[in-house]
């Protein structure tokens, strides 16, 4: 029997829809792309069915999660977007300690739910982001050095595959599948539900940082090495390059690059204070904003800044250490900066509960690297489009020979199969390949950092 629409429960949205150009925009405004049909899922049968219907009719297919993707891989000229954002339900068992949530739903979800019962799940930095492309790629943020990436605590996931079967995937079931949507998840199928592991957090922290002029940021490297050299796992830090800009700054210091020191700190409030010291009195900031917060306050203060609408470019790797030579370098990118764009360089330290699992454990490569590097570009107007992102591509290419095997698949906005293989190394990247073979012979999910089967 022909596939067809008929029992979608679902809404389905096509160009003459008024809702049309609302529904089709996703969060690069880059992507600016038509699709023939949105198909907003209310249920997993509604997946199955579009998924049925995608490859009867053969339409290139766009799976959505939160719409984040920075390579505008959730959206697509001409073909279907499976659009899961009427799935974003999320369930808190708190004497289990777990969550469930469907493949819709937003990291804020997620962490306020978590929260209201003392729980917490590492997930990224900005709330409106989709749990499910964050996860799928690995998931890095601020709990990452305690609790992991967002993959270490994935107890298990539901999804539909390209044939429009249901399938679940765990250490205990279909476990090379789960090998493999571990880093390189948005190649298998749909994942309509993913289940994680949570951890008890306090829910007041300390978040802050200290911000310098550039012209010291071998000083504040030499610091920071220090301090991450001791630090606790309670405590992530970034160093960013950017530009000063008013507020918070004073109005006479806007438009100054500076270099911060960022740090969250998980731990209790005495033991932050008492951590945090030697990045507080080490070096006269221009400005220090450490103070006791909410965590869900802290993971939603980047909300209104990374907004919807913008255009977005990035290019990111794995640093083998913050060596001198390497910060001079990206200290070198900041005289270099467009006029007109948002563009800086940032630095996550990872080690603890990250390096504590083995390389080979998932697909996900590169978290043995003591720190992930991006360089990453936010403007308006199609004009500068070419201008930024050569800076982008300039300042990664200088990075290059401090940089280590791997690359975050979620940073990735050139597709080619040599790229792909250089994020994942050539062994992994063949283990993919047979997996793809398997669960998707056809490449019906092809819109990703794609595996060629
Ligand atoms: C503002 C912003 C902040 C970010 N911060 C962080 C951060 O702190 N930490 C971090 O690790 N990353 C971060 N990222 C990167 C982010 O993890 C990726 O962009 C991620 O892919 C977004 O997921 P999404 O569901 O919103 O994206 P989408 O655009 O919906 O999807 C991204 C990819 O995943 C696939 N996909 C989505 N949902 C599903 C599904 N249910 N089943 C199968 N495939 C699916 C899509 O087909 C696409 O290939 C950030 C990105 C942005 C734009």
């Amino acid at each position: 029997m022909p596939a067809t629409l008929d029992r979608f429960t679902g809404q389905i949205v096509r160009p003459d829809d008024p809702e049309y150009d609302q529904a089709r925009i996703v969060w690069n405004a880059m992507a600016d792309k038509r699709p023939a049909l949105i198909a907003r899922c209310a249920g997993v049968d509604d997946v199955i069915t579009a998924v049925r219907f995608a490859r009867e009719q053969d339409l290139v297919v766009a799976v959505r999660g939160g719409g984040h993707s920075v390579a505008g891989f959730s959206t697509c000229d001409g073909g279907i977007v499976i659009d899961l954002s009427l799935m974003r339900d999320v369930t808190i068992d708190a004497a289990k300690r777990t969550a469930r949530l469907e493949g819709g739903a937003h990291l804020s979800q997620l962490d306020r739910q978590s929260q209201a019962a003392g729980l917490a799940c590492p997930v990224g930095v900005v709330g409106h982001t989709g749990v499910a492309g964050l996860t799928l790629g690995g998931g890095m943020g601020r709990l990452q050095r305690r609790f992991g990436f967002t993959i270490d605590n994935l107890l298990s996931v539901e999804l539909v595959i390209a044939e429009g079967r249901r399938l679940r995937a765990s250490n205990d079931e279909n476990a090379d599948l789960f090998w493999g949507i571990r880093g390189a998840g948005a190649n298998f199928g749909v994942v309509t539900s993913f289940e994680f592991r949570l951890h008890p957090l306090e829910r007041t922290i300390t978040h802050g940082w200290v911000a310098f002029p550039i012209e010291r940021s071998g000083e504040v490297a030499a610091m920071v090495r220090e301090f991450i050299a001791t630090a606790p796992d309670e405590a992530w830090l970034s160093m960013n390059f950017g530009t000063a800009t008013d507020p918070p700054f004073l109005p006479e210091q806007a438009g100054m690059p500076i270099v911060m020191v960022s740090v969250t700190h998980s731990g209790s409030l005495d033991a932050a204070g008492r951590d945090l010291r030697p990045l507080r009195e080490g070096m006269v900031p221009l400005m220090d904003t450490f103070a006791p917060r909410a965590y869900v306050d802290v993971q939603g203060m980047n909300d209104e800044a990374m907004a919807w609408g913008k255009r977005f470019y990035m290019k990111g790797g794995f640093l083998g250490a913050l060596s001198d030579e390497a910060i001079a370098v990206c200290t070198a990118q900041m005289a270099d900066v467009p006029f007109g764009g948002e563009c800086g360089v940032s630095l996550w330290a990872q080690g603890g509960a990250i390096a504590r699992v083995a390389d080979d454990a998932m697909a996900f490569t590169g978290r043995s690297a003591p720190w992930w590097i991006g360089m990453e570009s936010a403007w308006e107007g199609a004009a500068l489009d070419e201008t930024i992102k050569s800076w982008n591509r300039r300042a990664m290419n200088a990075l290059k020979p401090f940089t280590t095997v791997g690359q975050y698949v979620n940073d990735a906005v050139e597709s080619d199969v040599d790229s792909v293989q250089a994020i994942y190394g050539k062994e992994k990247y063949d283990r993919l390949v047979g997996l793809k073979r398997t669960y998707d012979p056809d490449n019906v999910f092809r819109l990703n950092a794609n595996i060629r089967p």
